[in-house]
């Protein structure tokens, strides 16, 4: 055959209609026109030689030879098939490529003079750039066949595997549906370098294409789709409505009109239009109607995507937060900084703040100054003894007084998605049989998981993701650790007498003043009155009994007023118990004679730091030990360390040896009902053990704290500010601690230090020293 060809250089013409055909390229087309079939038929009949050639415009029907390109191939017909309405497909196969000279018609069919020409040129290339455009064409084939989901995987991998420029030119170029132009193009060129940079250059504009379609197509889709469930809704609830025509199917039809427009994901928007079906069908009158309907009316209540969406200004937010609160400059400082990170990235993630202190100490009252400052809408969750799960998470619907969770009513009550929430108290969440609300909580917190939080009332998903939580706790060992972990621990310390008359000079008064509609020239209240107040009538770490102490005399004050029997009232410090009633409390609780056995502990409870006298008894017995007051077990852990230590050195203060066979010893701590415990009271145990079975006193000016070991060393204990400033406020003179607590001294207000002696106690020895008498 090829022998024939090189002979013959006229060749039947086929005109090809966007399509070009390359050499060692299978492909067939259809031929329609007269002159297509019978060059094709003439062909066959003869050597079966074609010469393929594209046609510069499609639409031309009879092309003369200015409308055909001049490069084309000469291919050999494999197979035709006639088809119905004088349609003959036909298989051929490209052998070379051919430049045409001339074109002649012939009336019922075209004739080319073609001269063969080679499809590469030999010039020689550059195997790195080779290599380079190998591996840039096969990354492009593959997004490229990424869109044609159908291709078979072995073409992709035989393309893959090739590595020769002109085989992986040809099996790209042969399996790609680039624009005829373009094909054309590669085909005149036959330097194998610019046709795979060419190749290249094409398929990539062709996969840019496709990406743009396909983008296109999913846009429409879902505004089809959109469109069409809608109009659907719409129609069915038309065909109800023909149905039963009355009030209850407006009822309906209005849900369901506020169902299409909330701002909802499509699986959940398809729930609650279920809801509304069924709720069409029951009569209006039964309970069940009334499950569903109050049901649609809570979900609808949801600020579903409504935000606030404010700026946070960081002078703002300073302003606010020195306005409201009086000192607790370091808790300022890490507000603002936790604001400061919200400012530059509105969308950060999991960051929980958890205040944490005694009671009346500003926890709730700075959380709402917080969401002031961040210009969120503010809610409060009380968690204080929820024991339930359903308390966090509500109950299914279906249950009798079914209601959603504290969190989803917390939602509610702000009507914004990106509320601040305090959950207030959580160290008070219990579990119990009832199920673990502080698994529920973990939920809330977790930011992985808050984006689609399940209330069971609610039953659809809800993105909790967008609010700020803030947690208060008084006693911070009672968070459970998963939840602590999570969160970060801001301390407030307890305050000093100074503050707390600060703080109820320039915030309690006024603000109690204003609530009950009293002016600053109709109430004076002095400020040794505010001492005296603070001194006798409160014991607390924070301010809250301050507070209702001050509430009080305004009330008194309005009420007088009222009355008509004063016009101006001034309270000074000889007044207060005329009008609080006597003095609740005695500025000096600790015993203020020197004793045999009773010795002042310093102690750290959920209301601060206290003085906590222990006393200790010694009679004659028989060895038993009594320890009364609601000690710990590691009081009582203590307390056994103690006797042990006393027998040790029992010589050196004239202890007889066998005490702890012949006396029973009473260890009490006053204030019975309320619970203590923690290791700290070691060194006042056993200085008290000492002086009652030693029968010296212990000077009540002292005041101690320290863990003890078995050969008396002292070890550190925890809370030296609010113990210390107990101490101060009680009119302690000299405070025992143990020396490795000597760098907390920094934390120690300089109104304590300046006014206590410190004693660093390394042993007990040191302790007994400076205690006894
Ligand atoms: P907590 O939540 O810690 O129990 P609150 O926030 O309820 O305490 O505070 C009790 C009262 O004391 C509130 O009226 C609060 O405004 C006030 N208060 C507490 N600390 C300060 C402070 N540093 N400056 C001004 N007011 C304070």
């Amino acid at each position: 055959m090829e022998q024939n060809n090189k002979k013959s250089n006229t060749f039947y013409a086929v005109a090809l209609k966007g399509m070009v055909a390359y050499p060692k390229m299978v492909m067939h087309f259809d031929a329609a026109r007269e002159k297509t079939i019978n060059a094709v038929e003439r062909a066959v009949k003869g050597d079966g030689y074609v010469f393929l050639v594209a046609q510069e415009e499609i639409e031309v029907e009879k092309p003369t030879e200015k409308d055909l390109f001049k490069v084309g191939v000469v291919a050999e017909i494999k197979q035709i098939l006639k088809l119905p309405d004088n349609v003959v497909k036909v298989l051929v196969e490209g052998m070379y490529r051919a430049e045409m000279t001339s074109l002649t018609d012939e009336g019922d069919v075209l004739l080319a003079q073609v001269k063969r020409v080679p499809t590469y040129s030999r010039s020689k290339y550059n195997e790195l750039e080779a290599e380079a455009l190998v591996r840039t064409v096969k990354d492009i084939f593959e997004r490229y066949t990424s869109f044609f989901p159908k291709i078979p995987r072995e073409l992709l991998s035989a393309v893959m595997a090739q590595s020769n420029p002109v085989k992986l030119f040809e099996a790209v170029c042969f399996n790609s549906n680039i624009n005829y132009r373009d094909k054309q193009t590669l085909l005149e060129e036959t330097n194998i370098i610019r046709k795979l940079t060419l190749l290249a250059t094409f398929l990539a504009a062709e996969v840019e294409i496709l990406e743009l379609e396909n983008e296109i197509n999913e846009q429409t889709r879902m505004s089809i789709d959109k469109g069409q469930r809608e109009f659907y809704l719409r129609e069915q609830m038309r065909i109800i409505q023909e149905q039963l025509g009355d009030d209850e199917v407006d009822e309906v039809y209005e849900l369901r009109e506020k169902i299409i427009k909330l701002k909802i994901d499509e699986k959940s928007r398809d729930k609650l239009i279920r809801e509304t079906d069924r709720l069409a069908k029951l009569p209006s009158a039964s309970q069940e109607a009334f499950v569903i309907k109050n049901y649609l009316d809570t979900v609808l209540s949801l600020p579903w995507g409504k935000y606030t969406k404010t700026k946070i200004s960081m002078d703002k937010a300073e302003t606010i937060l020195d306005d409201e609160h009086y000192g607790l400059k370091k808790v300022k400082e890490r507000i603002l900084e936790f604001l400061a990170v919200h400012t530059l990235n509105p969308d950060i993630k999991g960051q929980i703040i958890c205040l944490a202190g005694p009671p009346g100490i500003g926890k709730t009252s700075i959380a709402r100054s917080i969401a002031k400052a961040m210009g969120r809408k503010y809610v409060r969750v009380s968690l204080g003894g929820v024991r339930d799960e359903a308390d966090i998470r509500g109950h299914r619907k279906t249950y009798v007084g079914a209601m959603p969770g504290r969190i989803m009513a917390a939602m509610e009550q702000a009507g914004t998605a990106d509320p601040m929430i305090l959950l207030d108290e959580i160290d008070k969440l219990c579990s119990d049989i009832k199920g673990d609300p502080s698994s529920a909580m973990l939920e809330v917190l977790d930011s992985e998981q808050n984006c689609a939080f399940r209330d069971h009332f609610i039953e659809v998903p809800f993105d909790l993701s967008k609010a700020v939580f803030i947690t208060t706790a008084n006693d911070v060992g009672n968070i459970p650790s998963p939840l602590l972990d999570r969160m970060e621990l801001i301390e407030l310390p307890s305050y000093t007498a100074e503050e707390k008359f600060h703080i109820a000079k320039d915030h309690l008064i006024p603000k109690q003043l204003g609530e009950h509609g009293l002016k600053g020239t109709q109430l004076k209240i002095a400020d040794d009155a505010i001492d005296d107040i603070i001194a006798y009538y409160t014991r607390e770490a924070g301010v809250r009994n301050l507070e209702r102490r001050i509430a009080s005399l305004c009330r008194k004050a309005a009420k007088k007023i009222a009355d008509g029997d004063a016009k101006r009232i001034s309270i000074k410090a000889k007044d207060v118990e005329k009008w609080l009633g006597v003095h609740k409390y005695t500025r000096d609780l600790s015993s203020d004679k020197d004793q045999v056995g009773v010795v002042n502990g310093l102690a750290w409870t959920a209301v601060g730091g206290t003085v906590m006298p222990l006393e200790v008894l010694a009679l004659e017995g028989t060895g038993k030990i009594e320890i009364t007051g609601s000690l710990g077990d590691v009081m009582k852990e203590s307390a056994k360390i103690a006797v042990t230590y006393v027998r040790s050195i029992a010589d050196k203060y004239g202890i007889d040896k066998e005490f702890f066979t012949k006396k029973d010893i009473h260890i009490h701590a006053p204030e019975g009902a309320v619970p203590k415990d923690g290791p700290s009271a070691g060194v006042t145990m056993t200085t008290a053990l000492v002086s009652a079975l030693s029968d010296r006193k212990v000077r009540s000016d002292v005041a101690m704290t320290g863990e003890i070991t078995l050969h008396g060393k002292v070890l550190p204990i925890g809370g030296l500010r609010e113990k210390t400033m107990a101490a101060y406020k009680l009119g302690i003179k000299k405070v025992i601690i143990p020396i490795d607590n000597k760098p907390d001294l920094e934390e120690v207000d300089d109104a304590v230090k300046n006014n206590l002696e410190f004693v660093f106690a390394e042993t007990l020895t040191n302790v007994l020293e400076n205690a006894i008498i």
